[in-house]
């Protein structure tokens, strides 16, 4: 590759170069990909030079955000890989309660500069992920139910596209490119920043309450029934886990499998107590550590069980409906949880993000009440196969009970038709835009909408 004719102020790495293991490297380990170049853009003009070289070269071109990806798209094996980390400026405009972040930026590095003008924006629940990524697919977290996802606060992009030019989109400037990147994922150009609208979401009440599997029934039926009436203040995932073996966790809860929810408050701290006071009473939980605290530290709670180079598995569903005979087969398989850091998840996506139209972005399931994760983590290579295993048999019980598609931030490489599932009515629309901004399928290593022209 004629790597002498590309020009990238950041740097690039090749394979003999120090330091390209490393760089090479993505969040999940079980991805072992050799790209050919890295190229580590620092700004716009960076991301133009490398796009336009991989266009001119034919080359295949994987973009890096966070590097989060579970099948692993923000690199490739033998082609060139964008890598935004270095794009990590912040500019919030308190003013205008809007935040301006690099495409390379991390949640934790826009949580951590917002939270100092008590605002937020909608992000994911650990701080280490990529805000390109995440966001492009939707973006669930603990504000869903009261902000929206991701998207839904997203106001502007800047996009470098496949021919090289360098667009803004926003509802006014490019809509049909806006309203694809708003779950669309990485399909239709590199998005160099992005602007958010922020929410006064400075301290909230939080944390999780944990029950032990004897009342797991009892406890996701008065979650499912809580949070179905719950104002949009109140969020709250709920999970099957085995309870880390360290603190703040008491010793001799290490590794008991539980099931438990991660509460997030965001209405006024004068009152969580009286919202809580039916889910400390329910049970009551085996343990319960909710308290006020800074919006990033919620933001950053899990990241020390997650640390890149986990060995990681995953699928998806978008669900309705809780029905006592799912709750049934979540109790026989969550309870098998192998680890304490394989887990399922059940993310509410209702509230101020389900009052999104269906059409109104590429993000599809707009009528689902969670969205599920069923997560297979370990450092032990000689264990994964059982954590596959166990993600897969559990996730085969619960699909026929799903509302068919997922969300794409968190599945592996499923294919053409899960890619289509989970767009459902919006797809031939993706299609168009792709038509238009990508024909030539440049962006491709991403759940791939493919152009047809
Ligand atoms: C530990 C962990 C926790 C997670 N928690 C959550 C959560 O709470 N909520 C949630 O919604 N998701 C969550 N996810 C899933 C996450 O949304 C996806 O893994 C997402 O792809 C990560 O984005 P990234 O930028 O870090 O990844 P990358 O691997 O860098 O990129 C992912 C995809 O997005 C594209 N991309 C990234 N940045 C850009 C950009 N600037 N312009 C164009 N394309 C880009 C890439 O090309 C690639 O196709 C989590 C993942 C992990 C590993």
């Amino acid at each position: 590759m004629a790597a002498a004719a590309l020009d990238i102020r950041g740097g690039i790495i090749r394979p003999e170069d120090e330091g390209y293991e490393e760089a090479r490297r993505v969040h999940n380990g079980m991805i072992d990909r050799r790209p050919a170049l890295i190229a580590r853009c620092g700004d716009a003009a960076d991301v133009i030079a490398a796009v336009n070289f991989a266009r001119e070269e034919g080359t295949l071109l994987a973009v890096r955000g966070g590097g989060h990806n579970g099948p692993g798209f923000g690199t490739c094996d033998g082609g060139l890989v964008i890598d935004l980390s270095p794009m990590k400026g912040v500019r919030v405009d308190p003013r205008a309660a809007t935040v301006r972040a690099g495409g390379g930026c991390t949640w934790g590095d826009v949580d951590h500069a917002t939270h100092a003008f008590g605002m937020a924006t909608p992000g994911g629940i650990i701080s280490t992920t990529g805000v390109g990524g995440l966001t492009l697919g939707g973006g669930v977290g603990h504000l869903t139910r009261k902000c929206g996802l991701s998207i839904d606060s997203l106001l502007e992009v800047d996009v470098v596209l496949a021919d090289g030019s360098f667009v803004t989109a926003s509802k006014d400037a490019n809509p049909d490119l806006f309203w694809a990147v708003r779950g669309g994922g990485g399909n239709f150009g590199v998005v160099t920043s992005f602007v958010f609208r922020l929410h006064p979401v400075g301290t909230v009440f939080a944390g999780p309450t944990l029950w032990d599997l004897d009342r797991a029934e009892d406890a996701m039926r008065f979650y499912r029934d809580l949070i179905a009436g719950a104002d949009d203040d109140l969020s709250g995932f709920f999970a099957f886990l085995r309870v880390p073996p360290g603190p703040p966790f008491p010793e001799h809860l290490h590794l008991r499998p539980m099931c438990g929810v991660v509460w997030c408050y965001t209405g006024p701290v004068d009152r969580a107590e009286e919202v809580f006071r039916p889910i400390r009473a329910f049970g009551p939980p085996t343990l319960q550590l909710l308290g006020p605290m800074p919006y990033p530290a919620l933001q950053s709670m899990f990241d020390g069980l997650y640390p890149a180079g986990l060995l990681q598995y995953w699928r998806a569903d978008f669900v309705n409906e809780l029905s006592d005979e799912a709750i049934a087969l979540h109790l026989r398989h969550g309870g098998q949880v192998p680890n304490f850091q394989s887990t399922m998840h059940l993310y509410p996506i209702d509230g101020a993000a389900g009052r999104v139209g269906k059409n109104d972005t590429a993000f599809s399931y707009r009528d689902a009440r969670w969205a599920s994760v069923f997560y297979g983590v370990d450092s032990d290579p000689a264990s994964m196969d059982g954590d596959v295993a166990w993600v897969k048999d559990y996730w085969e019980a619960l699909h026929p009970f799903s509302a068919g598609g997922a969300y794409l931030n968190m599945i592996m490489d499923e294919g053409q038709e899960r890619v289509m599932a989970s767009y459902r009515g919006n797809y031939p629309r993706l299609v168009e835009v792709k038509n238009r901004y990508d024909p030539r399928n440049v962006f491709r290593v991403n759940q791939n909408v493919r152009p047809t022209v």
